[in-house]
């Protein structure tokens, strides 16, 4: 999606400079922090979409060497179920929907759809099929409806109305001189945090994708927000093979799998109730976080006794 955020020219610069220093392409890229572009096969064919069942085989995968983020990962999505990934920051959590995507290609092991193994189809049908609500939104500098109907260019102005009142950004807009027309992104209307991630939203339920990935990041909104953002995730969600990567637990109670992950590896896994009882990693951090809302919330009520 937009993932590369510097301006080609830019990268033409770097290129001639490390070119005269270094003749090392790969360590242009690894000084930009640019994921290095992952080419189709000569023979690659359009990924066969049947229910959109994701798989990730023994997935071994690096950044950079020296340093493994996934150390063997196996899990799978039945099609139409939820598979939430858990676990402290820096767990590799938002790798592993990087490498759905196939911005990077993996070291050891399989991911596949279908059946299919992500790098023998072509790139424009693998991302053809996925939804991605990044945890960080890049508007484009360009309308709202733009914005939105990205997800699916030749939408009609109903349906990128009726993905906005889904998304819950509908009244938002409307409200806003210019409406629909109003100009966003960094030479435009700033929108905060929930507002672009809602605009994500509705993207993606325009693009209505067999298979979604949901990197919620709702940690740093107001519970007020953060719950009407939950009510459009599931709306998005309901029927589609979707991989939820949770902040708050309290969001993924109800899905198929929950899988923990630490260190490169899963730590645990089963459904809410089991992992509980498990009284593990899971665990803990379900009492940590549900200690803090309880202190949140009769923080709350003393202000408002006041
Ligand atoms: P999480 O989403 O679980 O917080 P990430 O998947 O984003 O974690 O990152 C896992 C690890 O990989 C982190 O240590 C992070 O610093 C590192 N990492 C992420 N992106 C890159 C990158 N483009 N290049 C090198 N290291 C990266
Ligand atoms: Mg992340």
């Amino acid at each position: 999606m937009m993932q590369l955020s510097v301006p080609l020219n830019f990268i033409g610069f770097i290129y001639r400079e490390i070119r005269q220093g270094l003749t090392d392409i790969e360590q242009m890229f690894d000084l930009l922090d640019v994921p290095q572009e992952v080419v189709d096969k000569p023979d690659a064919k359009p990924l066969a979409i049947a229910n959109g069942k994701v798989e990730f085989r023994d997935v071994h995968f690096a950044y950079d060497a020296a340093r493994p983020i996934l150390k063997g990962i196996s899990f799978t999505v039945p099609a139409g179920k939820t598979v939430a990934i858990v676990g402290p920051s820096g767990a590799g959590k938002s790798t592993i929907s990087r490498l759905l995507y196939r911005f990077y290609d993996i070291q050891q092991g399989a991911i596949l759809i279908d059946g299919q193994d992500v790098r023998d189809v072509t790139q424009k049908s693998l991302r053809a099929v996925i939804g991605m609500v990044p945890q960080d939104t890049v508007l484009f500098n360009d309308t709202i409806a733009y914005n939105i109907r990205y997800g699916r260019v030749d939408a009609s102005e109903a349906e990128v109305e009726e993905a906005a009142e889904l998304a819950q950004i509908a009244h938002f807009i409307e409200a806003l001189p210019d409406g629909y027309e109003t100009m966003v992104g960094e030479r435009g209307l700033k929108l905060s945090g929930g507002e672009k991630q809602r605009v994500a939203i509705a993207r993606t339920i325009l693009k209505a994708p067999p298979i979604l990935i949901l990197d919620e990041a709702t940690s740093a909104l107001d519970t007020h927000t953060e719950q009407e953002i939950q009510t459009s995730l599931d709306l998005v969600s309901r029927g589609r093979t979707t991989i939820v990567i949770a902040h708050r637990l309290s969001t993924i109670i109800r899905a198929d799998e929950i899988i923990v992950l630490r260190d490169g590896l899963i730590a645990e896994r089963g459904s809410h109730t089991h992992l509980l009882k498990e009284k593990g990693l899971y665990a803990q951090m379900w009492d940590r976080q549900r200690e803090a809302t309880e202190a949140e919330e009769r923080l709350r009520i003393a202000r408002e006794s006041d």
